[in-house]
C-alpha cells in the first residue's frame, strides 16, 4: 500500500529553495549523497562489532553509482546501515535539526549575492544534503533497508510538498537514491549528471578522501 505524506514546514522551504536554486553549485549534491553513503558504510560496521549476533551483512562494503543516459538517472548506491520506515520519517520527511531558520536565512543571503562558494558551503555545514539533490532532479526515488532487518521501504517525491511510502520486501541491505535529473541539465555536457566522465570528475573533486570503493557503473567496460 502506498502512502502520500507531507514534507514539515521548514522541509518544504529548504526543498524549494533547492529546486528554485539558480546560482549554487550544483556539483555538491553529489559530495553530499556520497557522503551520507560513506557515513552509512560506517555505521554499519560499527554495528556489526557492536552486536555481532545481528543480521548485518559485513561483507563488500561499498559505494556504487550507476549512470543512466536513455533514462537520464544517476543512482548512488550502498550497502550500508540503511534505514527504517520511521527514519525515512524522521530524518529525510522532516529537518530535525535546530538552526534551520538560521540557515533558511544565510541559504538566501548566499543565494542573492550570488555566491556559489557560500551556497556550497553552506549545505555541507548545516547538513541538509540529502535535499541538495533536488538541485538536479525532477524526482527523487529511494529504496532503502535498515541492516538488521527484514522489510525494505521506497521513498519518492518531486519534492513539491509529498512524498510516497511502500513497502520493499525484498529490498537488498543499504540505501539505493535514483535522481531523475531535470531535463534542461542534459544541454549542458559538464553538468550532466548521467554521463559517467562528469560524474568521475566530480567524484575525484569532491570525494577523493572517502576511503571505502566507489564503484562507478560496475559490470560496464
Ligand atoms: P547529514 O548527513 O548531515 O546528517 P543529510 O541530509 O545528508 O544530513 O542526511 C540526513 C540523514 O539521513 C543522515 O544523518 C542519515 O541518518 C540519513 N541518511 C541519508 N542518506 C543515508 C544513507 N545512504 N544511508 C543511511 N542513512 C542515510
Ligand atoms: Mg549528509
Amino acid at each position: 500500500m502506498t502512502e502520500t505524506i507531507e514534507f514539515q514546514a521548514e522541509a518544504r522551504q529548504l526543498l524549494q529553495l533547492m529546486i528554485h536554486s539558480i546560482y549554487s553549485d550544483k556539483d555538491v549534491f553529489l559530495r553530499e549523497l556520497v557522503s551520507n553513503a560513506s557515513d552509512a558504510l560506517d555505521k554499519v560496521r560499527l554495528a556489526s562489532y557492536v552486536d555481532k549476533d545481528v543480521a548485518v551483512e559485513t561483507d563488500d562494503l561499498h559505494i556504487e553509482l550507476v549512470t543512466d543516459a536513455e533514462q537520464r538517472t544517476l543512482t548512488v548506491r550502498d550497502n550500508g546501515i540503511g534505514m527504517t520506515r520511521e527514519e525515512v520519517v524522521d530524518l529525510i520527511g522532516t529537518i530535525a535539526k535546530s538552526g534551520t531558520a538560521e540557515m533558511l536565512a544565510k541559504m538566501r543571503e548566499a543565494e542573492s549575492a550570488g555566491s556559489k562558494e557560500q551556497t556550497a558551503e553552506l549545505i555541507g555545514q548545516f547538513g541538509i544534503g540529502f535535499y541538495s539533490s533536488f538541485m538536479v532532479a525532477e524526482r527523487v526515488e529511494m529504496t532503502t533497508r535498515k541492516a538488521g532487518t527484514a522489510e525494505g521501504v521506497h521513498w519518492e517525491s518531486t519534492g513539491e510538498g509529498t512524498y510516497t511510502l511502500e513497502p520493499v520486501p525484498d529490498a537488498p541491505q543499504g540505501t539505493a537514491i535514483t535522481v531523475h535529473l531535470k531535463p534542461e541539465d542534459a544541454e549542458d555536457a559538464l553538468h550532466d549528471y548521467a554521463n559517467p566522465d562528469t560524474v568521475r570528475r566530480i567524484v575525484k573533486r569532491y570525494s577523493d578522501f572517502i576511503t571505502w570503493p566507489i564503484r562507478l557503473n560496475p559490470g560496464e567496460e
